[in-house]
């Protein structure tokens, strides 16, 4: 970013007094920290420095030992530098005196550092963008908005929305009567965004109670677009939070209720014209190669889709969450749909992965397949035709475990995301499932405990 930009920022808004610096960690948490008004055009310059252990923290905040990030190295400070355009006023914050940029962390002054998964997605666009074509890209986010008080029992429940008596216990999906119970957050929330530039363009009630989607506008920018993404993520949260909500991108909240996801939509264009376009667009073959490139790796990059224990959770059968690798024509229950909607909109809606996939290495495995198809003219399979989970098809893995071995074992995938980034991907990763394996649940002391 140019000292201009800041400059003009800081004239622009005269009330600001302090700038959080943000980067997106292994799981997609933002994290950072503050500086005063008078630093800015410093840090714009010179960028400014965080230890890298920052970028191999698990899900509990504790640095992964194996990553040669954290105490080997002496905890090394990396350099960081906001990310251009990204510097924007932060509206939900009260005093209105608090500004944001998105920033990533380098090796050096020229080169990304191999453990910020944006760096990942950097990487991925560069080869992608080897095969010559422009893209439209869109991203969708669910979540849920959930109470911050647990009801009787310690549950999570949906929230009372703002002025009514009513919780929120039962669903319809599309249903405007849910987007007008919750019309001062969804407002809120694209208004934010507006004031943010991004272009946050449509909301949905979603099958659950509490849950809903919000999309962002198609864009030709790829890595823009997924830095939109993940500051529209904290926009969602902070929204919520103003109004004693929180807004929870967990994968499966409750088990008898559909889980969220982050679905991602691109079509490819060559001179304007999409190349994914046909009459029957599961004969193009163009598109059927990509499609190919993409169940091709479904398995080994799945512990990128579904992070978490328990993101395994939401790929259950009967609410649109993927169970096989498959792919369909204006069809929902599989892992690739091809929406209908006209030739010229032809694109593939990714559905693999959880709402609490990191959106930077989500991106970065959707264009690590279609590449790899295109590249390799791999041959699709026939499209699923009907309800898919009544099906015999292939499955996706059940279990962090099986998808993370996979992972190790796909040299496709150290080829892509680097062989460092996967190592400390995958210590994180055995480090939280470890964490998990080593609770004893409370099912366990009540059906054990005093029986056996
Ligand atoms: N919530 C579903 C999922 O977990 C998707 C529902 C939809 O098609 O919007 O992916
Ligand atoms: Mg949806
Ligand atoms: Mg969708």
């Amino acid at each position: 970013m140019s000292k201009s930009e800041v400059k003009d920022f800081l004239s622009q808004h005269p009330d600001i007094t302090t700038i959080e610096l943000l980067l997106s960690d292994l799981n997609g948490v933002v994290r950072g920290k503050r500086i005063e008004r008078d630093l800015l055009e410093k840090v714009f310059t010179k960028g400014f420095y965080l230890p890298g252990s920052v970028m191999a923290l698990d899900s509990a905040g504790t640095t992964v030992e194996e990553s040669g990030l954290g105490m080997d190295v002496g905890d090394r400070d990396r350099l960081c530098k906001p990310i251009p355009g990204t510097l924007s006023i932060v509206p939900w914050h009260e005093g209105g005196d608090r500004a944001q940029a998105l920033c990533t962390m380098y090796k050096d002054r020229s080169t990304g550092f191999f453990a910020d998964p944006r760096q990942v997605l950097v990487n991925a666009i560069d080869r992608f963008s080897q095969l010559g074509y422009d893209v439209g890209f869109a991203v969708e986010l669910e979540f849920y908005l959930i109470d911050k008080q647990r009801d009787e029992k310690g549950n999570i429940q949906p929230p009372i929305a703002l002025g009514s008596e009513r919780r929120m216990m039962s669903s319809q999906v599309y249903s405007i009567d849910d987007l007008d119970q919750y019309d001062f957050f969804i407002r809120d929330v694209i208004e934010t965004a507006r004031q943010q530039n991004i272009p946050a363009d449509t909301v949905i009630a979603e099958y659950a109670p509490g849950q809903f989607e919000v999309n962002l506008d198609y864009g030709t920018d790829i890595l823009k677009a997924v830095d939109q993404a993940v500051l529209l993520k904290r926009v969602i949260r902070s929204v919520a939070n103003k109004y004693n909500m929180d807004a929870s991108f967990m994968a499966k909240p409750y088990i008898d209720q559909s889980g969220s996801g982050l679905h991602l939509h691109l079509s490819l264009l060559k001179d304007g014209e999409n190349v994914f376009a046909a009459e029957d667009p599961t004969q193009n073959p163009l598109l059927r190669q990509a499609i190919a490139g993409l169940l091709s790796m479904a398995d080994s990059t799945q512990a990128f889709l579904a992070p978490t224990v328990n993101s395994f959770r939401r790929l259950a059968p009967e609410n649109f969450a993927p169970t096989s690798k498959t792919w369909a024509y204006d069809n929902r229950t599989v892992a690739l749909r091809i929406p209908s909607g006209g030739q010229s909109a032809t694109r593939i809606e990714h559905r693999m992965s959880g709402a609490d996939a990191n959106p930077y290495l989500a991106t970065a495995v959707l264009l690590a397949g279609v590449t790899e198809g295109i590249q390799n003219k791999l041959e699709a399979p026939d499209p699923v035709v009907g309800n898919a989970y009544d099906q015999e098809h292939e499955q996706v893995a059940d279990n962090q475990r099986d998808a993370l071995r996979k992972m190790e074992a796909d040299p496709r995938v150290s080829d892509w995301f680097g062989k460092d980034f996967v190592e400390l991907y995958s210590a994180c990763k055995w480090s939280e499932l470890r964490m998990f394996e080593q609770q004893i649940t409370q099912m366990e002391y009540d059906l054990l405990l005093p029986y056996v």
